[in-house]
């Protein structure tokens, strides 16, 4: 059973990056760490992409043709569903200068080319962790809600809970980014996969069955049904 859970929270890095050699090398580099890649070769498509599938980690080069990395960045971060996407800015500009105006334009970290690749896995990792990506395992918890990632346990208020594979997946997903509201096709994407497809309703069977599963006789409602949105693991404004 823990081998099927093992492929489910594959963080999802976008590249942007327009040299094709140095996207080969990073896709390589990325699989092998076990992320799943998706590719942009400049700033529009990098848009295009984002909104299209949201990935958990962008890697984003600030010299692109058309828009650059730094527009791009802006641009994420003018969006609200985008405000708090984790962005990675590589760049052969070297000066601190740079580095600043990389931040400030609201890129959460900085690479400068050439660079050594385990350091920007490194980077990677770390800023996965710092926003709650899936890099590592541990135990997650919400309200009286927990979960052991490395047992596969999941426990309410001290009760076992006994999930499907596809409710645990789902549940992981939402103790990832509790609060935070997700459409079908973002869970969808999430936990099937974007390989797949799958019809959107068949999120709400299993999110009935997650929440029979989770919540007892007395016990709050975890999961907010948004409507016309989707979900969220959140217990408050019902
Ligand atoms: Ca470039």
């Amino acid at each position: 059973m823990a081998e099927a859970y093992s492929t489910l929270a594959k963080p999802t890095i976008l590249v942007v990056e327009d040299e094709a050699p140095l996207m080969t090398l990073l896709r390589y580099n990325l699989e092998k760490q076990g992320f799943k890649v998706d590719e942009a070769a400049d700033g529009q498509e990098a848009l295009l992409r984002v909104s299209e599938a949201r990935p958990d980690l962008v890697l984003l080069d600030w010299m692109l043709p058309a828009l650059s990395g730094i527009e791009v960045c802006r641009q994420l971060r003018r969006r609200p569903n985008t405000r708090d996407l984790p962005i990675i800015m590589v760049t052969a500009r070297t000066e601190d200068q740079d580095a600043v105006r990389a931040l400030d334009t609201g890129a959460d970290d900085y690479i400068a080319k050439p660079f050594v690749m385990d350091a920007l896995l490194a980077r990677i990792r770390a800023l996965l962790r710092r926003s709650g990506g899936a890099a590592t395992k541990g135990t997650l918890t919400y309200r009286d809600l927990t979960m052991d990632q490395d047992s596969h346990r999941v426990s309410r208020g001290g009760r076992a809970l006994h999930l499907g594979p596809t409710e645990y997946r789902l549940l992981e997903f939402f103790l990832q980014h509790p609060g935070r509201v997700f459409t079908r096709e973002q869970m969808l994407d999430a936990v099937w996969g974007r390989d797949i497809h799958v019809e959107p309703r068949t999120v709400d069977v299993h999110i009935r069955r997650l929440r029979k599963a989770i919540n007892g006789e007395h016990e709050v409602d975890l999961i907010r049904t948004v409507r016309s949105a989707g979900y969220a693991l959140d217990a408050e404004d019902h």
